[in-house]
């Protein structure tokens, strides 16, 4: 089916008026695409379920990026916003979130030899492998279940594991549905495992370290919070909400003496007020914060929304035309400016 809508896609793509069309229609006259991990090899962090892009799945895509767009940087973009009060026509940028070492090791050589900027988004906690995502976490756990000497055993040391809620569904489901103030309990659910995830950290190294960091900073890419912990910003308390976003900038501004600060959302940052990302935007720490709601236009000027380009599954012109489908759907459901309380 995939190959069926990939051979379509290659087809219409290749037509000249039907990109530009489609891209008008889609109000896509200006998209920052999203990226998480790019590696030939799985990753196991990520799991099974998360699609992940080849080194010539990436060059492909910033090849079509770069036939029907022009590169810019995040900086770009503000002086854009600043200067006209638009997002900068016919321009993309291409974002990275969650900090993989591969990021450095493998994405970045291919953007500079195409000449492409970009921008790398880390939690500060995981700088230098000091700690793991609890998102990450729960794929380790999940394999070690899987793939343990005695899975039958792992499960039932989980199933009585107080307080993750197992009795609803599999152990496996209980694990995946840990959400961010539970995150303890991953500890617990390891420990029980056996499970060392200091010493997968000390011994993997998945993670950006600082001399990773400054070396994509000499490269010219740059560099952007994406919260401590990567905490699911909408359900903290406000003074939290700060912290995590202002704090986590501060951080990597000062730690990594730069002269802009730029914030992504982990996961996304609906259900976040509007006063908080004007707080955030208003600290003089701030000076833009990213989404993640399919390049929808955003009321607040200086909060931009990404477009995930890892997440949707095809070949390259495929996932760029199913972008395109989605914003034109979600215009038509009046998802395509966001307007917050
Ligand atoms: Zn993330």
């Amino acid at each position: 089916m995939l190959l069926i809508q990939d051979a379509v896609s290659k087809v219409l793509s290749g037509m000249p008026f039907v990109v530009p069309w489609l891209r008008r229609w889609a109000g896509a006259e200006f998209l920052c695409v999203n990226y998480h991990l790019v590696s030939d090899r799985p990753n196991p962090l990520l799991g099974d379920g998360f699609p992940r892009l080849t080194v010539k799945a990436f060059e492909r895509d910033l090849d079509w990026l770069l036939k029907h767009y022009r590169p810019l940087s995040l900086r770009d973009v503000i002086r854009s916003i600043d200067n006209t009060g638009q997002l900068p026509a016919r321009g993309f940028v291409v974002t990275f979130d969650d900090g993989h070492a591969e990021c450095h090791d493998l994405a970045a050589p291919v953007l500079s030899r195409k000449g492409v900027p970009a921008a790398f988004f880390l939690c500060t906690a995981t700088l230098d492998n000091r700690e793991m995502i609890y998102e990450h976490k729960k794929n380790i756990i999940l394999a070690a279940l899987k793939d343990g000497p005695d899975p039958q055993a792992a499960r039932q040391a989980l199933a009585s594991l107080p307080g993750l809620g197992s009795a609803a569904g599999s152990v496996e489901e209980a694990i995946r549905a840990v959400d961010y103030p539970q995150r303890h309990l991953l500890d617990a659910a390891a420990q029980r495992l056996q499970v060392d995830m200091a010493g997968y950290l000390k011994a993997q190294r998945p993670y950006l370290s600082e001399g990773q960091v400054r070396a994509l900073m000499k490269a010219g890419f740059e560099i952007g919070s994406h919260g401590i912990d990567h905490a699911w910003i909408a359900v903290l308390d406000p003074a939290e909400q700060i912290r995590h976003i202002v704090d986590s900038t501060r951080h990597l501004r000062e730690l990594f003496e730069l002269d802009y600060g730029l914030f992504a959302f982990p996961f996304s940052e609906e259900g976040v007020p509007d006063r908080i990302i004007r707080a955030a935007l208003d600290s003089g720490l701030v000076d833009l914060v990213m989404g993640t709601r399919n390049g929808a236009r955003d009321e607040i000027p200086r909060c931009v929304q990404r477009t995930g380009a890892d997440i949707k599954r095809g070949a390259t012109p495929t996932r760029f035309l199913k972008i395109y489908h989605d914003m034109i759907l979600d215009r038509r459901r009046g998802r395509g400016v966001v307007v917050r309380a």
